[in-house]
């Protein structure tokens, strides 16, 4: 006996028993052992930040690392699972200030750094234990326990490992420059970290039109424009395309001819004649500004396509500008601070921030008559990715890796890495060939310590374990409690050039370098030796039983077979190993990706907290349950926006409710009819009907394609090929079967339990809970588990079949197409179907085409009763044809036309593509038609009194079977049948008889009895 089935699955409900079961089983421990020795395939899992809990997008990329990771089990391949946290950096800094309610650095500082540290390890500690549950409950099978945590000091150990091999071979470089600064956090951003999602945002900022008097031509003045007021102060020089005109307006305004075409100019010159001209700067009255020379410069860059084609220019406050000032050695004033602060010589604007300085500078140019048009302008602007402050550019110094001596070895490992889908590798390549040095260095706390030591002798130390810093060190070494700031920042060491105590800089590194790390340190590259928990060191003390493997162990696990993560990765934990990987070892660490595009709410909009359309993954696991959850994550091609939502949902969960009620049908007669299925006699073993062979071999080719789709890291087309599957076993095999089942034809269950079991199999990695739930009741004697079971073997099934039933199911369809359109019943017998244009295939099939349908005979020819309607396509054929088009158009209308082969029409003297007419075919009077890829299907619509009896028969039977349901009578029980019509009675006693199982059937109101 099969236990009963619901009516419909309760998918939150089974998801938690199966949870339980799996523990009590231990059935992920059984099957690691299963496959422990078994060929390897090595999943590096990119670590998550663990300042939160599970949030759906999340759970996205979780998910489908675990359909591929459960799906190579199957298949029986030893893995690793180790999972992975991110535990330094802003992200982690920013949650526990706001925490604290602290909002700058030195209110950090007057926090105290220990304290400080342990608290961000606090936050990364509970939020590892949340993002653990919510995976767990996601159903997502990892080595918990075992993670690696970025913090711990033998990941750090690496890093100043890879950063002294980085000096060794001269890329390692203190840069001055203008670069992207967040000034509540006090940082300069790499260029990498601009690229990740939310980082542009759309804004509104002043825009201002500002004159700057000419110094030798009086009353004259070059107009600039700028959105970033306070970077006025800073201005030192304009720029003019040197090719461009300028032309002079009748009030001295020099602006481009080309952005102003309404304007009437006194005067007209070429860019180039501008260069040299001196100007009186708009704050020369503050300190800075008056100390520099003012002057045009030319700069092949200049646009013309907004603004005055004359460019402000302040190499202190932007990056450009920066580089200019080199090329045309210009002042470099620098007017903020770290905190985005006006320094002190900025005299009235000292201690103003960047933003509130706008209102006060506009006032003040509107007074001094440099302002010329003040306004609003909205643009998407940069934000800090982890405050939302909007970014400033600030001349800062920073530490760069060179990445010119690399990038050919880059681009050329990249171009080795399959890619899916294919464009993301063109986007990694574009940003490998047009990527800057990489800034490293972020003025911070929580975050690797950089290894650096300069001296004033010239000479960079860089420590490159901490056994070398213990060595080297004069002082504090024995209170290290984490190579952290800020036990590090208090051990001085010994120069190794002129034996001079120097200090560590303050800066910590950039986070994508803990991430990037991973599969060095995680799979022990060049350790010595197995160390037991060796991983767990520094904070990740205690958090974990992670080993420091061997460097045999590098040797098998690395490269990573395959890694998957969402589009922006490829900037970031994509570039960041793949780059420290090139480095060191020469190589990529991983051989596939998996990339994926963004996640929207079910309605394309982005998901906020504060829009309300955020939905928690707790809600989800509740509402929708894991399964579902999958599935939507599962069906979506990765290069698309995944629309996630209740409303999608909702849909998936009727989808699985036909697979639901299939396994509910098998399971119902089986426990009527006492059908007991083998585990050991899986394939039907016995005499099989033609639709039997057809779905031996229709589960066979759900076998093939799910394991191609899977092999090609395609979980969409699993989905596909499995929704299909379900639709034929649904309403072809099980509709055209129903009887066999109610009369215990051995074949018939055999073959439905075969077919269901496999269809289990091959889903179970995209949703495992409902698939375990189903196995241990359908397969009784079968492994425990559906995830112990092996993959099935992959066999070529008969195409010629396949495709034959394919056909007829085409043509079935298009019938029920061509009723519909028609406004026919269903139940209602029809005379006669021609079907035209299918192949020899389904005339096999008459026989099952006829009952589909409920048609007395089925012909095949031409289909002479529909009439052909053909419309030109106007985007297309219109521009070709022009004043011809009339006569064309008129002649289709008048039917004056001839049908060619391939869908094309010869009309007026002139052949008309496929694609340059809209073609229909219609019913003529009395004819249901439909049309698909070259098949026509059409009905006589004519009913007869003979086919309306039998019509009433059918929609009595129905009636009969409704009222059975509804007096809660089992689908075996004989009844007693009262029904209204005589002729019926008459006609057809024994059809009411046999499809209602009456045992007798009287005149009167309708009604039944058990009998
Ligand atoms: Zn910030
Ligand atoms: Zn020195």
């Amino acid at each position: 006996m099969f236990t009963p089935l619901s009516d419909k699955p309760d998918h939150p409900a089974l998801e938690l028993e199966i949870l339980d079961v799996w523990e009590q089983e231990q059935t992920f421990q059984q099957l690691r052992d299963r496959n422990r020795g078994g060929p390897h395939w090595s999943f590096i899992d990119g670590p998550v930040t663990a300042n939160k809990s599970l949030a759906v997008h999340t759970a996205w990329g979780r998910t489908l690392k675990d359909v591929f990771q459960r799906y190579k089990a199957l298949r029986g391949f030893d893995q690793r699972y180790q999972n992975g946290f991110d535990c330094q950096g802003l992200w982690i800094e920013v949650g526990v200030e706001r925490e604290l309610g602290l909002n700058s650095k030195p209110e950090i500082e007057a926090y105290g750094l220990e304290n400080f540290a342990r608290k961000c390890r606090e936050v990364v500690i509970k939020s590892s234990e949340e993002l653990t549950h919510g995976s767990k409950r996601l159903g997502q099978w990892m080595d918990w326990g075992s993670d690696y945590f970025t913090f711990s000091d033998t990941n750090i150990e690496y890093i100043w490992k890879f950063l002294k091999i980085v000096n060794g071979r001269g890329w390692l470089y203190k840069g001055h420059r203008s670069t992207e600064w967040c000034p509540r956090c006090g940082t300069s951003l790499s260029q990498h970290e601009l690229s990740q999602s939310g980082v542009y945002q759309d804004r509104a900022d002043p825009s201002l039109f500002v004159r700057f008097p000419l110094l030798d031509r009086e009353g004259e003045f070059v107009v600039v424009w700028t959105t970033t007021p306070w970077t006025l102060p800073a201005n030192v020089a304009a720029a003019v395309h040197p090719d461009a005109e300028y032309g002079r307006r009748e009030n001295g305004e020099w602006v481009a001819v080309k952005l102003f075409p309404g304007d009437t100019f006194v005067e007209k010159l070429k860019g180039a004649e501008l260069v040299g001209w001196r100007y009186r700067g708009p704050f020369d009255d503050l300190g800075p500004g008056a100390s520099v020379e003012h002057r045009v410069i030319p700069w092949e860059d200049v646009t013309m396509d907004q603004g005055t084609g004359i460019v402000h220019i302040a190499p202190g406050c932007g990056g450009e500008d920066f580089e200019l000032s080199k090329v045309h050695d210009l002042a470099v004033l620098t007017p903020v601070d770290e905190s985005g602060r006006f320094y002190d010589d900025y005299g009235w604007l000292h201690g103003v921030s960047t933003g509130e300085s706008a209102d006060q500078i506009i006032g003040r140019l509107g007074e001094t008559g440099f302002l010329v048009e003040a306004g609003l302008y909205t643009h998407a602007y940069p934000h800090c990715w982890r405050c939302d402050t909007p970014l400033i550019f600030r001349l800062s110094d920073d530490w760069f890796i060179s990445v010119e001596e690399i990038r050919p070895k880059l681009l050329e490992e990249n171009a080795k890495v399959e890619w899916v889908p294919e464009y993301m590798g063109k986007r990694m390549d574009d940003w490998l060939r047009n990527m800057g040095d990489w800034n490293i260095s972020r003025r911070r706390y929580y975050g690797l310590p950089l290894p650096f030591y300069p001296c004033s002798c010239g000479h960079l130390n860089v420590i490159g374990s901490k056994a070398e810093l213990g060595e080297r060190s004069t002082e504090g070494f024995d209170q290290i409690e984490e190579l952290r700031r800020p036990w590090v920042d208090r051990v001085p060491i010994r120069c190794e050039a002129c034996d001079e105590i120097v200090t560590r800089i303050p800066e910590v590194g950039d986070v994508w370098l803990d991430a990037g790390m991973v599969p060095f340190a995680t799979l022990g590259w060049e350790s010595p030796e197995w160390i037991q928990e060796g991983y767990a060191t520094g904070a990740a003390r205690g958090l974990t039983k992670a080993d420091l493997p061997d460097h045999a162990y590098w040797e098998k696990w690395f490269p990573a077979d395959w890694v998957s993560e969402m589009r922006e990765q490829i900037r970031l934990w994509f570039y960041s190993q793949f780059f420290m990987s090139v480095v060191l070892v020469g190589t990529s660490s991983y051989k596939r990706v998996l990339g994926y595009e963004k996640m929207l709410d079910e309605h394309g909009r982005e998901m906020h907290g504060s829009w309300g359309n955020m939905i928690k993954a707790e809600d989800a696991f509740d509402q929708m349950g894991a399964d579902v959850m999958r599935w939507q994550f599962s069906a979506q091609p990765p290069d698309r926006n995944l629309l996630f939502g209740f409303g999608p949902a909702h849909e998936i969960k009727r989808k699985l409710l036909t697979f639901w009620n299939s396994v509910k049908f098998l399971v119902d007669y089986s426990n009527i009819e006492g059908f007991t299925p083998s585990w050991e006699r899986l394939e039907p073993d016995v005499d099989l009907r033609p639709l039997d062979q057809w779905l031996v071999e229709r589960t066979k080719q759900l076998v093939v394609e799910a394991t191609d789709a899977y092999e090609a890291t395609l979980t969409m087309d699993v989905i596909r090929a499995f929704e299909s599957f379900v639709d034929d076993v649904s309403n072809w095999y099980i509709r055209r079967s129903r009887r066999r089942f109610y009369e215990f034809d051995e074949a018939a269950f055999r073959t439905l339990w075969y077919a269901l079991v496999q269809s289990l199999r091959v889903v179970s990695p995209v949703m495992p809970f409902l698939a375990e739930h189903l196995w241990r009741n359908l397969v009784p004697g079968g492994p425990s588990s559906v995830h112990l079971a092996p993959w099935p073997e992959p066999v070529e099934p008969d195409r010629e079949l396949l495709a034959e039933i394919a056909e007829v199911r085409r043509v079935v369809e298009l019938g029920r197409q061509a009723r519909s359109a028609s406004r026919l019943k269903h139940r209602q017998p029809l005379r006669r179907l021609v079907i035209a244009g299918a192949s020899a295939r389904a005339q096999a099939h008459t026989e099952e085409i006829a009952e589909e349908l409920r048609v007395k005979g089925v012909e095949f020819g031409e289909v002479e009763a529909s009439e052909l309607r053909v419309k030109p396509n106007l985007p297309v054929l219109g521009p070709k044809l022009g004043a011809a088009l009339r006569d064309v158009r008129e002649q289709l209308q008048r039917g004056a036309f001839e049908e060619l082969e391939g869908g094309r029409f010869q009309v007026d003297g002139r052949v008309l593509e496929p694609d340059e007419v809209l073609v229909e075919r219609v019913g003529r009077e009395g004819w249901a038609v439909a049309s698909e890829h070259g098949v026509t299907v059409a009905l006589d619509s004519h009913l007869d009194d003979e086919l309306l009896l039998e019509g009433r028969l059918l929609d009595r039977v129905h009636e009969v079977n409704v009222l059975r349901k509804e007096t809660g009578l089992e689908i075996t029980d004989r009844i007693k049948l009262w029904i209204p019509d005589g002729d019926l009675l008459d006609r057809y006693s024994d059809r009411l008889a046999s499809e209602t199982l009456a045992v007798s059937i009287e005149l009167g109101e309708l009604r039944i009895e058990k009998a």
